[in-house]
């Protein structure tokens, strides 16, 4: 029994894979300049940010035939061109009708209030930065794109989609194609999705080094009656101190 269901499911990709990559290269001769995504993993995410990322699909559909639907479609190389924008992507899905299918989906930037709440939640978290430029995200940074207030992942209000099918749903299977496309995007470089929500990964380090450097001084302030004299100089009258002597004054040359 499983065997079967097994073969069956086969040859139905099978069959899909050729039919698209047929229509692919009729459709390519009439647009060359499409980027047709080639599917390379068979778990289409292996990283828990790119997994949570198609987890979080189920959110925006009570229908999830189609995000299985899509994702089958995915698989099988429909999708004959993507393309991620500032606060967009735009999709181009091969399927029954002989014109592809154009998906464009809008991402609401993230507001102030939660950004704000981010970058207050990881403000000492410059380990975890290393990791992050190295598009590695710790297991405890889940929240930064799950939490349901303040993550990343849009909320059903900050996101939109549009198809030129005639399904009239929210979320139809062609745009579940370009959504389990840009799970494989954002589980390679987990980054894209914070310029898709308008706001960059450098100002949550640049941020947290601020924070760190506040910490570091009121600790230095603390503990060292020196420092505190130093730093007090530095404040009041604008001038560099370095190791313990006045070298220059801000705006004047040097006087002797
Ligand atoms: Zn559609």
């Amino acid at each position: 029994m499983l065997t079967t269901t097994w073969h069956s499911r086969y040859n139905l990709n099978s069959r899909l894979k050729t039919k698209f990559r047929r229509k692919l290269n009729t459709f390519q001769k009439k647009c060359p300049n499409i980027t047709p995504f080639m599917v390379k993993t068979k778990d289409m995410a292996s990283n828990w940010w790119g997994k949570a990322w198609n987890a979080n699909l189920k959110k925006y559909t009570f229908n999830t035939i189609r995000l299985e639907k899509g994702k089958l479609l995915f698989k099988c190389e429909a999708l004959a061109d993507f393309k991620i924008n500032s606060d967009h992507i735009k999709a181009i899905v091969l399927g029954s009708n002989i014109n592809p299918y154009k998906v464009k989906i809008t991402f609401e930037p993230i507001s102030e209030t939660k950004w704000s709440n981010i970058q207050t939640l990881y403000a000492g978290s410059l380990e975890s930065f290393e990791k992050i430029l190295d598009n590695q995200f710790p297991n405890e940074m889940t929240d930064i794109f799950t939490n349901k207030l303040s993550g990343l992942f849009p909320s059903q209000k900050e996101i939109s989609f549009n198809c030129s099918c005639s399904d009239r749903v929210n979320l139809c299977k062609h745009t579940a194609v370009a959504l389990y496309a840009l799970g494989v995007k954002i589980d390679n470089d987990p980054k894209l999705l914070f310029e898709l929500r308008g706001v960059s990964i450098l100002d949550l380090i640049s941020k947290s080094i601020h924070e760190q450097r506040k910490n570091i001084l009121k600790k230095a302030r603390n503990k060292s009656p020196k420092v505190l004299k130093d730093t007090n100089l530095s404040d009041i009258f604008n001038i560099e101190i370095q190791q313990g002597r006045s070298l220059q004054s801000s705006g004047n040359s040097n006087q002797h």
